[in-house]
């Protein structure tokens, strides 16, 4: 279990708070990610800060638990994201907890030709390959952001920069192609464009030549 807890949800408005924007003492109005039992807010002058429960209790309160809720509410509450190889990337619809088929990615988001990104966030355990194996046989988009090895004293401001603006922790599973039958009109339309051009130049060669003889 981690040492301390950083991020805890916010009573009022429900959503993931670092201890840095909590009150300090017991009425900060935050619970634990994964006992749900009240904290209070510790911010002394000597150790870092963090949250405590307001009962002793033996909580494992996870710092995972509360890390991946807190990616989540990131990506969700945005409109553009960094993608190794991709740029940034802006999207619309963002959906937590979605279930694809027997697989149930974190987050899915439409890119703005409506295309569906699946994004999965390890905290503990990477992507198992029968998930990633699914995901490149149904031809979807599957991203992952491993943070395994995060700073545990990152605050929700350098997290959330980190998860928007950076490729850091990052990596593309598997990206959807575009599908075959595009692909073959494409070629058709540029077969087709390339015999017009070719009947029209071979006329107007004929052409001329009848005028000339
Ligand atoms: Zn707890």
């Amino acid at each position: 279990m981690s040492a301390e807890i950083t991020f805890a949800t916010y009573i009022p408005t429900g959503k993931i708070i670092h201890i840095d924007r909590a009150l300090n003492g017991d009425n900060c109005n935050c619970v634990c990610n994964e006992c749900s039992d009240l904290l209070s807010g510790i911010q002394g002058q000597v150790n870092e800060h963090h949250f405590r429960h307001q009962v002793v209790k033996d909580c494992k309160a996870s710092f995972e638990t509360a890390l991946h809720l807190a990616v989540k509410q990131i990506i969700v509450e945005a409109q553009e994201i960094c993608m190794p190889g991709k740029g940034n990337l802006p999207y619309k619809n963002p959906v937590a907890e979605i279930i694809h088929k027997d697989y149930r990615p974190d987050i899915l988001i439409l890119d703005l030709y409506n295309k569906n990104i699946y994004i999965e966030v390890t905290v503990t355990n990477g992507i198992s390959k029968s998930k990633k194996d699914f995901f490149v046989q149904s031809n979807l988009s599957l991203v992952e952001i491993d943070l395994t090895n995060i700073d545990r004293n990152i605050n929700y401001e350098a997290l959330k920069g980190l998860i928007l603006y950076t490729h850091k922790y990052k990596s593309i599973i598997t990206w959807e192609k575009e599908s075959r039958s595009f692909k073959a009109k494409l070629m058709e339309i540029a077969g087709l464009t390339f015999m017009i051009t070719l009947i029209i130049t071979l006329l107007n060669l004929i052409f001329k030549r009848s005028k000339y003889d």
